[in-house]
């Protein structure tokens, strides 16, 4: 069956924060931080076209479909957004998100910036955050030290880069992902978290 398309209820909206910007500038690493403080928050899993990373579990970091079944998902309007990036599609499960949210939990994607346009126009309420490298050059290190991609995709993340670092003043933040503790306890105060206290004696 397919899911009526358009928003769910503006109260829901307000609990859906978006956190986007360039390959490799440090996104995942924050989230996965973020859940293991906050572990009330979801993180919505995307379903992507490409191949699996080495160490990647199906349905954990992603739900793994070949072009024909990403194609048949988003003409049943199955995804809340989607995007092509790097030569292959991403997109966001529809369904689970909407549980989510009228459930009540707080839910984070974590998406580049296409997607995060067209969040923005359906969830006008929810916040967008833009997370940003301290230069270029740094960026390309990080994707380079990630280890994870051939010359050819880093090439091809890097160029969109550029594209997504123009993009930055649109978002209702930037957070620039210098120092990794600093930056994670500016997201929490961005989405209005108490930081927890660092452990004691260390
Ligand atoms: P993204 O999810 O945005 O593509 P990742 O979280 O995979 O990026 O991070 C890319 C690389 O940069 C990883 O190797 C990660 O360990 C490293 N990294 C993330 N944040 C920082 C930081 N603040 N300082 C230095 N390296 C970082
Ligand atoms: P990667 O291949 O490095 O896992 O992801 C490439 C880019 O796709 C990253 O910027 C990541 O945030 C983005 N991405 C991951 N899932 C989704 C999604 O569901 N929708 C969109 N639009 N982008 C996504």
């Amino acid at each position: 069956m397919t899911q009526p398309p358009g928003p769910p209820h503006p109260a829901a909206a307000a609990q859906l924060t978006v956190l986007t910007g360039p390959s490799g500038v440090g996104k995942g690493t924050l989230v996965r931080e973020l859940l293991a403080r906050h572990p009330e928050l979801w993180l919505s899993v995307s379903a992507t076209t490409r191949a699996p990373r080495e160490g990647e579990v199906e349905g954990e970091h992603y739900f793994f479909l070949t072009p024909e079944r990403f194609a048949r998902q988003v003409e049943e309007g199955g995804f809340l957004e989607w995007a092509a990036f790097a030569g292959n599609r991403y997109g966001t499960p529809r369904a689970a998100v909407e549980e989510m949210l009228a459930a009540g939990r707080p839910v984070l994607l974590e998406i580049e910036v296409e997607g995060a346009r067209q969040v923005r126009r359906s969830f006008p309420a929810g916040r967008q955050i833009f997370v940003a490298p301290p230069s270029f050059a740094e960026l390309e290190r990080r994707i380079r030290g990630r280890g994870t991609d051939a010359e050819e995709a880093i090439a091809r993340r890097l160029a969109r880069a550029r594209e997504e670092l123009a993009a930055a003043a649109e978002f209702d933040a930037v957070l620039v992902n210098d120092d990794l503790t600093a930056a994670g306890r500016e997201l929490e105060r961005l989405l209005g978290l108490i930081p927890k206290a660092p452990a004691e004696g260390g």
